[in-house]
């Protein structure tokens, strides 16, 4: 069977008990795809020795309040990434209501990967200038970054288009989506909706049917 079939078969969206809002106003999540508990990846990225940071390699949306943040430490980044600010970002905006400030810029694409991707050695630049400030890493790198391989949209939380069009490089071994990137979802939006979401994992994956396709999604790859 192929793995797509499998995964139309599984599509199940739940609705959360309440409406969870992030820490910034928005995103509002109400609902969820269970396939976060049933795809999986590699999860230890900076581990990795074969992905070669793929995922960073077409850039991410940022809020304009995220914008506004990193340009809060423009030159030093500058110095830090050696590219100047005129080049991190398209110049348009796009309006949407689930992105803090109501709208976001895109990182720009620089020789294959994002602007903020390391050229010499693995991972985000505005991460490693965080750590390297003793700053919170979530106070410049962007949301949207920081929980992939999920995503959302119209308040449902879901895998990324790159895992649902199968094309994640480090899918079918490790945790679960949701797993990898629970404690994201925690900072973001906070201990009841990471209370709600376990409860929900809980009776997914013990649903024997459920338990099957795991097993068929892990061992496929
Ligand atoms: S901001 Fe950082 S993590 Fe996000 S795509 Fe760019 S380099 Fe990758």
């Amino acid at each position: 069977m192929p793995l797509n079939e499998g995964h139309e078969a599984f599509l199940v969206i739940n609705k959360l008990q309440t409406s969870y809002a992030s820490r910034y106003g928005v995103p509002v999540i109400h609902s969820v795809d269970s396939n976060i508990f049933v795809w999986t990846y590699y999860t230890f990225c900076k581990d990795c020795s074969f992905c070669h940071d793929e995922c960073c390699a077409h850039g991410v949306d940022v809020d304009v309040t995220n914008v506004n943040r990193i340009k809060a430490h423009a030159r030093e980044l500058e110095i830090y990434t050696g590219v100047e600010r005129a080049r991190w970002f398209t110049n348009d905006y796009t309006v949407d209501e689930e992105f803090p400030g109501l709208r976001y810029a895109r990182t720009q694409i620089v020789d294959g990967a994002c602007v903020f991707h390391n050229p010499q050695a693995k991972g985000c630049m505005l991460h490693s200038f965080c750590l390297k400030h003793g700053m919170d890493y979530h106070e410049l790198k962007p949301m949207v970054s920081c929980l992939f391989p999920i995503t959302f949209d119209n308040g449902l939380l879901h895998p990324a288009d790159e895992v649902e069009a199968e094309q994640l490089i480090c899918l079918g071994h490790g945790p679960t989506l949701y797993r990898g990137i629970r404690d994201e979802i925690l900072y973001y939006f906070g201990d009841g909706m990471v209370r709600d979401l376990d409860e929900m994992e809980k009776e997914f994956v013990h649903d024997p049917s459920v338990t099957h396709i795991h097993e068929l999604f892990t061992h496929r790859r």
